[in-house]
């Protein structure tokens, strides 16, 4: 007899962790295995689980007569022991029920309900897919020349008639003719008729770009060289060593993947890799698929469940080693990865916003060590945490290595940077969207007839009040927070101690700027929609302006089509948000504009300055990528922050040396974990109440650890979301302490309250 060890599908925190049942010997022989999904019963109801791990010794201190039975196999295992490790390792990291952790490595569509035909029938799992697409082809063989089917085989006379014409799919075959598979299957024993396995691809639809194709460079640069060595050295150690490839934007970083997965390949090993949502083009996907053909198995949301499963299914198959896609990617049931390759590794996309609150990078490193590959993080603008394990050399037993490649190899240079001072073109007068140089800019680009890019710095809301004379927004004097505005009670609060002040009595009792006395002190934001419009009427009427935006690519497709009628205009101007920084490469366009370099600076989050940097290094990367030199005008209210002055000086140096300093003071990541745990429900009164109680058990428990702080509780930026009550508690903690038990206990210790939901963010990207 053996015994499973089985996470239940059932997501509380009250039932957390393993329970054992018996898989009796025919249910071994089917499958039951790790990874399996398997019913099981569990207080008198049945209940979907997962194997995590399969013994022959029962379970201590258990009768082992008493052990229950696995009821049935739902579902052939989707994961191994590896896996099945990272996941128990996810849910302890990230403070999350087992089973969440489990659900990333199931197959796509696979849900936890189970139905069944009939009360005597099996139980069968709920998926969200119209079956695997296995096509099987069948095609005449010569025999069928001589072959003459039974008098009464009416069904066989017909598909060999209908094949004639040629081979065809026997499903196709079954839709037009009734039975025609056991009438395919009798042929074929006779030799009659062959039938081939040919998987279809549901419509992934990337290799029809003539631009998606890779020719090899005849030389490699030597930074190039360089991390390929690094990496080959890495791979060699196989014990999760990092390689972080810190190169500007077409340094030819891809590239370098595109080799490293061919060396992988050629030790007889696959290769994951993860490329932001939005990169995920088909221009991107093409220029792995042209390298590697059939290796490659793409996964992204925008697939449907069945094409996704599809995918997932030639990984698990072993028939795709390439694995390309999203943060999810990383989950691909890929038995044995050299690499793993994330590109754009400082995109904050790669932490997940819902349970598991995973970020893609700590579970590939985590990954890479129960795997022994190597784990290659690439970015222009590396995230201050990879720079500080760098910095460090190692992290949690694996090596990390930073290896630069600073310059491009066509010898295109980059572009040159304006910084436009905001508050300086409203006092001499200039009340527009586009400040003087901008507009000067512009006008350039239409006489030459090329292409422009308008980025406008959105997220989600734009609530503080900011000095359009002198730049200035209000701060907490605790936190050096910004303040953000509510206009319920024309009231500014700050999201991290939790005090507010009405704004009349901030700092004085007017509403002028704290800074300047200027009376224009206003909320401040600004669409993408008045962007085009007041672009329209400042530009000719033959240059087309592309919106680009949450608004225009709602509809599937459009984020392509929009990209296309730019690439296909003769002069045009693509006015986006954030959407356009990433991924974009057009030779034509030679200026890129910011309109508003800071809003983001604004918000009450410590990575708001890194964020801004990142974004505007990428965006300036946009610009001259062909021959004709690049020119990028950044606007801004703050033109003396070090993000700015980086930026136009192409001297990363000059951010993060005061970032740094700044985060180290504050005691911020890298320097700190920071966790945020998030409270919401109708009642304002349970929702204070749970987080007070939550804030008590913390400090209870922390007390005065060194290097623990618990900050809150507090309203959160958003403190109210769909007629629900947000607050928050924060905690801080050592670079790596254990955070996700501690914050695991406490929440359990609230027990479960009615009406209150509970979010654990470990290492949290969201502050708001
Ligand atoms: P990144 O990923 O760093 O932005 P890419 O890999 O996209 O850069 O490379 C930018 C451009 O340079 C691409 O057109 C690529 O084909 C080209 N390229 C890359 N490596 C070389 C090389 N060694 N020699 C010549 N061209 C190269
Ligand atoms: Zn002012
Ligand atoms: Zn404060």
């Amino acid at each position: 007899m053996r015994y499973a060890s089985v996470a239940l599908d059932i997501p509380t925190r009250q039932l957390d962790g393993t329970f054992s049942y018996a898989v009796p010997d025919e249910l071994a022989d089917a499958g039951v295995t790790t990874g399996a999904t398997v019913l099981v019963s569990f207080s008198r109801r049945l209940a979907v689980g997962y194997v995590m791990a399969v013994s022959t010794e029962p379970p201590e201190g258990v009768d082992p007569t008493r052990v229950l039975p696995v009821e049935q196999l739902l579902a052939p295992p989707a994961f191994d022991d590896a896996a099945a490790r990272v996941a128990t390792w996810m849910a302890r990291e990230y403070a999350c029920p087992l089973c969440e952790a489990v659900r990333p490595f199931l197959a796509p569509g696979q849900k936890v309900r189970v139905t069944r035909a009939s009360d005597d029938a099996p139980w069968e799992l709920v998926c969200e897919r119209a079956g695997a697409v296995d096509a099987r082809w069948a095609a005449l063989e010569p025999a069928a020349n001589d072959y003459v089917p039974p008098r009464t085989a009416s069904r066989q006379r017909a598909v060999i008639e209908a094949l004639r014409e040629g081979p065809q799919r026997v499903s196709e075959l079954s839709a037009t003719i009734p039975g025609a598979a056991s009438a395919v299957s009798a042929l074929e024993r006779r030799g009659v008729v062959a039938v081939t396995r040919r998987r279809e691809l549901r419509g992934t639809g990337d290799t029809t770009l003539s631009s998606a194709s890779a020719p090899r460079p005849e030389r490699l640069t030597a930074g190039q060289l360089e991390a390929l060595a690094a990496i080959d050295e890495a791979r060699a150690g196989a014990r999760g060593d990092v390689v972080l490839v810190d190169g500007v934007t077409g340094s030819g970083k891809t590239e370098v993947y595109l080799a490293a997965i061919e060396r992988a390949l050629a030790a007889g090993r696959g290769a994951l890799v993860l490329v932001p949502e939005i990169s995920l083009t088909a221009q991107t996907v093409g220029r792995f698929r042209s390298r590697f053909g059939d290796e490659v198995a793409v996964l992204h949301s925008r697939l449907s469940a069945g094409e996704r499963f599809d995918q997932w299914d030639l990984v698990r198959a072993g028939r795709a080693r390439v694995v390309v896609g999203a943060r999810s990617a990383l989950f691909a049931p890929l038995a044995d990865p050299g690499l793993i390759i994330i590109d754009e590794e400082h995109e904050g996309s790669y932490k997940q916003d819902n349970s598991p609150r995973y970020h893609a990078r700590e579970v590939a490193a985590e990954l890479a060590r129960e795997r022994g590959a190597a784990l290659v993080l690439g970015s222009a603008t590396p995230s201050l945490e990879a720079l500080a394990r760098c910095r460090e050399g190692a992290f949690r037993g694996a090596r990390w290595v930073r290896v630069e490649m600073p310059e491009r190899p066509a010898g295109s240079v980059l572009p040159r940077v304006t910084v436009v001072d905001m508050a300086e073109q409203f006092r001499s007068g200039g009340r527009s969207i586009f400040s003087a140089p901008l507009v000067e800019a512009l006008r350039g680009v239409v006489e030459r007839r090329e292409k422009a890019v308008l980025m406008l710095n959105r997220r989600g809301f734009a609530n503080f009040l900011m000095c359009r004379e002198c730049g200035c927004v209000p701060e907490c004097p605790h936190c050096s927070t910004a303040l953000t505005y509510h206009e319920r009670g024309h009231m500014l609060a700050c999201h991290t101690c939790g005090r507010s002040w009405p704004v009349r009595a901030y700092p004085d009792p007017s509403t002028t700027c704290p800074n300047c006395g200027s009376r224009y002190l206003a909320a401040f934001g600004v669409g993408t929609q008045r962007v085009e419009d007041e672009l329209s009427m400042l530009l000719p009427a033959d240059v087309e302006v592309i919106r680009m935006d949450a608004d225009t690519t709602r509809a599937k497709g459009a984020h392509q089509r929009l990209l296309e009628q730019f690439d296909a205009a003769e002069c045009a101007v693509l006015v986006g948000t954030q959407m356009i920084a990433k991924g974009l490469d057009f030779p034509e366009v030679t200026l890129v504009g910011v309109i508003n370099a800071d809003t983001m600076l604004k918000l009450p989050d410590f990575r708001a300055a890194e964020r801004t940097y990142d974004l505007l290094e990428q965006v300036a990367g946009r610009a001259g990528r062909g021959r004709r030199p690049g020119e990028v005008v950044v606007q801004t209210y703050w033109a003396s922050h070090p993000a700015m002055r980086a930026v136009s000086a192409h001297d990363r140096a000059l951010f993060l040396e005061p970032e740094l300093a700044e985060r180290a003071e504050a005691s911020y990541p890298p320097y700190s974990r920071l966790s945020n745990v998030v409270a919401w429900g109708r009642s304002e009164r349970d929702v204070r109440a749970a987080t007070a109680d939550l804030a008590d058990a913390l400090r209870g428990r922390v007390g005065t650890t060194p290097g623990w702080e618990v900050l809150g509780p507090a309203d959160c930026a958003r403190a109210r979301a769909k007629d629900q009550v947000r607050r928050h508690v924060m905690v801080k903690a050592p670079p790596g302490a254990d955070v996700g038990p501690v914050l695991k206990e406490c929440v359990a210790s609230l027990g479960r309250r009615a009406g209150i939901n509970i979010a654990v963010d470990v290492d949290a990207y969201d502050m708001m």
